[in-house]
């Protein structure tokens, strides 16, 4: 049956979908990489500087100035191509790619147009079941981003009724990746879920390069999303949507799955897909952006102002040497190394802790201690905050410094929060934040024991049940003796005191 829902179009039930129709997919996700300058000038690359603050004439495009290509960023494209299994073409030119468009000041983009750096690669996608889906890519190529636009005074935030539009040329001329699958056939009604995989996988490779932040929440990562449906049987695709931008992995799911319904419903009903490009909205639906019906022409050239990018064999060869093991698989083995359920990992995968967890191990601590801090007690400070947990301003190297004393039994681990705490307040190492807040623990009997007579004295009833043979009561005492001592002395150690003094 069609149902409408709030702004949206009528669509088939999903189980309908799947009974008349077969999915195609194409998924372009574009990667600003993480060098420290962009890719033709000297600006740094940074996010979230105040707006203009990061250019210079090179990508403002100002008359006479000259690109020259940043070495560090095809270095980066190069070992992207090669993780995903690509050919490293030895030999591309930059192209042209004319527009006229206020966030991008030379009135084209410079692109890998039709000599893209890596082709006709694949990627084998981990699924929840535990099996894989190959994705093949048909290429990955350079490019450099645009600048920001901030349209005020509509509804949407888009430019439609818009009344100011502010422009901010900080990620002009930001080195880009852009990296386009082959149409991916035969999934059925697990399209969406592979649609999310994927993605999921190449955020996760791309972070394990180390190329990239991926946060596709500030958009270092985006995702547009292509679907098509054919009828079942039927071998030529159909015509396909290209929803934009689309802002997160869960997202990525739910747009594929709106289009599939949202298109079956035109075609079981008579009519045709346009094809078109398609906004995301965040409530789950997409609306119709620009008509792709007729291709636009954007007069491509050979960019004559930058040299071929000719990578030599040697350096294919060494770059090849630094890719990391696949983080799914690195995965598998560190939950075996810790022993840890599915679901547990599933979960310090999810908070993005796992990273920072196998970093405070290999500064010492044991994968439980390390485990509890990240996935306790910091994912708790880090929701408080509003932050991720990576961005908590303590390093893996201290929290393992905060395990060691803990196990040396300088600090229980009720002391050990407060130093964390010290840490993440900026005021320096644990053993500093320790000392400076007193926090060490009361290894001295002599001052336990006056706090243990202190309390016997002022707590004649209680001490007299304790002599009388009721333990129990020594639960009192002790309580007393660690509140006297701010919790600086050892528990077990005083109800020792306690018992011996009423012995
Ligand atoms: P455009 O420039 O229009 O974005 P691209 O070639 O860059 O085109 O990307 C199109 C994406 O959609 C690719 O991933 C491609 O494999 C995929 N694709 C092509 N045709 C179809 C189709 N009919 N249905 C679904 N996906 C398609
Ligand atoms: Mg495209
Ligand atoms: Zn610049």
């Amino acid at each position: 049956m069609t149902s409408v829902t709030s702004a949206t179009a009528p669509l088939l039930d999903y189980d309908q979908v799947i009974a008349k129709y077969e999915p195609v997919l194409g998924l372009e996700v574009h990667v600003e990489l993480s060098t420290a300058t962009k890719m033709f000038c000297g600006c740094a690359n940074k996010f979230g500087a105040e707006p203009n603050t990061q250019v210079c004439p090179v990508c403002l495009g100002l008359p006479g100035s000259l690109p020259v290509l940043n070495e560090a960023a095809v270095e980066s494209a190069i070992r992207i191509g090669l993780a995903l299994n690509c050919d490293i073409a030895p030999w591309g030119r930059f192209a042209r790619k004319n527009y006229f468009y206020p966030d991008q000041p030379k009135n084209y983009q410079i692109s890998q147009y039709d000599e893209p750096i890596a082709i006709n690669g694949y990627l084998d996608v981990p699924l929840d079941d535990g099996t894989t889906w190959r994705i093949e890519i048909e290429r990955a190529h350079m490019e450099e981003d645009t600048g920001k636009l901030t349209h005020l005074g509509s509804d949407t935030g888009r430019i439609a009724g818009a009344t100011t539009s502010l422009a901010d040329y900080n990620r002009s001329g930001v080195p880009l990746i852009e990296i386009v699958t082959k149409p991916v056939e035969g999934t059925g009604a697990r399209a969406p879920e592979i649609a999310r995989a994927y993605v999921t996988a190449l955020r996760d490779l791309l972070r394990a390069l180390d190329v990239s932040d991926v946060r596709m929440d500030q958009g270092s990562m985006r995702c547009d999303s292509n679907v098509s449906l054919k009828p079942i049987g039927q071998a030529e695709f159909g015509t396909r949507t290209e929803t934009k931008n689309v802002n997160s992995l869960k997202s990525v799911e739910v747009a594929v799955r709106y289009e599939m319904r949202r298109q079956a419903a035109v075609l079981a009903s008579g009519g045709t897909v346009v094809q078109e490009t398609r906004h995301f909205h965040e409530d789950g639906y997409t609306s119709p952006g620009r008509s792709k019906e007729t291709a636009q022409d954007y007069r491509y050239f050979p960019e004559p102002d930058l040299e071929p990018v000719a990578p030599s064999a040697e350096l294919v060869e060494r770059l090849r040497g630094t890719l990391p093991e696949l983080p799914w698989l690195a995965r598998k083995r560190i939950q075996q190394d810790w022993g840890i359920s599915d679901e547990v990992m599933r979960d310090l995968v999810n908070i993005g802790a796992l990273d920072l967890i196998a970093a405070t191990v290999e500064h010492g601590a044991s994968s439980d201690a390390a485990r509890a801090w990240w996935g306790n007690f910091l994912v708790q400070k880090a929701n408080e905050d509003g932050v991720e947990v990576s961005d908590l301003p303590i390093t893996p190297a201290q929290v393992a410094a905060v395990v060691k004393l803990v196990d040396e039994g300088k600090l229980s681990n009720k002391l050990a929060r407060q130093v964390v705490e010290g840490v993440l307040a900026g005021e320096g190492e644990p053993e500093q934040v320790m000392a400076d807040r007193g926090l060490a623990m009361v290894r001295d009997d002599s001052l336990i024991q006056a706090a243990v007579d202190e309390a016997l004295a002022a707590n004649p009833d209680i001490a007299e049940k304790i002599r009388g043979g009721k333990v129990q009561a020594a639960g009192a005492i002790v309580g007393a003796v660690m509140k006297a001592t701010k919790g600086q002395a050892d528990a077990a150690r005083v109800r020792e005191l306690v018992m011996a003094a009423c012995s």
